[in-house]
């Protein structure tokens, strides 16, 4: 394998196909309702990235029977995870939080798996989480979102968090001990392949669990299509995606999971890299082959690399 793909990681974990089952039920987040900022994200629409979802007027436990009924005609998934996965989904008074999580715990979920903002993390919703996978002994994954680590890019595609707020986050989790999935987009026209590389090795100090790795799309509605629509902003062509996340891949702790290699865009998107997820695995192999490398290659700079370089066989 090039890369630690995720199905035959969950297969091993929980010894039977894992399905994530997705869940819309939180509907907001601090970076629309004024807490830290109106509109959002620049690239994020208004379903908060749960455009795929066509179950989210059911409550949560309907969502789950109906989605498991699926994924276990469709994929003979015997096993599954309850994915909280548009908007902030711990962004709400600690009770309605339980209450969610809570309902989606229905027969064979193994666990709970959470997107978040890392600035809306409290301890007490850790605390919750710890209860909850204690009693009903489920894992807990925690999704942050990062998106990038170069600040400019940052509040340009104003996220109205710093790189700080992901690695406090990560450190809380850790301390629980969540398993942890990073989302990162590496093709932002402000970043630069330095910005992905330095990204990967990041997350690898880190000792993150699992990578989300998202191309960029302009969806409808959102700051970055009239950036786009004005001519103020330029998207890098999928060679560039390519090139990128190679070089991620390639700096990446080779036993963090790669959830995802490629975004999947809304159908009606106005502008995306044109290549879907398969077209974009097979090409990031080819071109890893190419160079013979795979992920983890250049994982050779944490644990005093230097030192090791020059003393480790005196
Ligand atoms: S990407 Fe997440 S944090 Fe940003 S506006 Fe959308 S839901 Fe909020």
């Amino acid at each position: 394998m090039k890369y630690k793909e995720l199905a035959p990681y969950l297969r091993k974990k929980y010894g039977a196909r894992t399905q994530r089952i997705s869940i819309a039920h939180f509907t907001t987040c601090p970076n629309r309702d004024g807490t830290v900022g109106v509109g959002g994200c620049t690239f994020c629409d208004e379903t908060g990235s749960g455009f795929a979802n066509h179950l989210k007027w059911l409550d949560v436990k309907s969502q789950m029977i109906k989605g498991i009924e699926h994924a276990r005609i469709r994929y003979n998934a015997k096993r599954f995870i309850a994915y909280f996965q548009s908007f902030t989904n711990t962004y709400a008074p600690l009770k309605e939080l339980e209450k969610a999580y809570a309902s989606a715990l229905i027969e064979k979920v193994v666990a709970l798996d959470i997107s978040t903002r890392p600035d809306s993390f409290p301890c007490e919703v850790a605390e919750i989480l710890k209860k909850i996978s204690t009693e009903k002994k489920v894992d807990v994954f925690l999704e942050f979102g990062l998106e990038s680590i170069n600040e400019n890019t940052l509040l340009k595609s104003n996220r109205g968090h710093s790189v700080a707020e992901f690695v406090d986050a990560v450190l809380c989790a850790k301390k629980y001990g969540f398993d942890v999935i990073a989302h990162v987009i590496l093709d932002f026209p402000s970043d630069t392949i330095y910005d992905e590389i330095a990204c990967a090795k990041l997350l690898s100090a880190l000792g993150i669990n699992g990578v989300k790795m998202h191309s960029l799309y302009i969806a409808q509605n959102t700051g970055m299509a009239n950036d786009y629509l004005d001519g103020k902003m330029k998207p890098l062509n999928s060679d560039e995606y390519v090139k990128r996340a190679v070089e991620f891949l390639t700096h990446l702790d080779p036993e963090i999971v790669v959830h995802r290699l490629i975004s999947t865009p809304p159908k009606d998107a106005i502008w995306s890299i044109g290549m879907n997820a398969i077209q974009a695995k097979r090409q990031i192999e080819e071109n890893l082959d190419k160079i013979g490398k795979v992920q983890g290659s250049n994982f050779n700079y944490l644990n005093g690399a230097s030192w090791r370089r020059r003393f480790s066989n005196m």
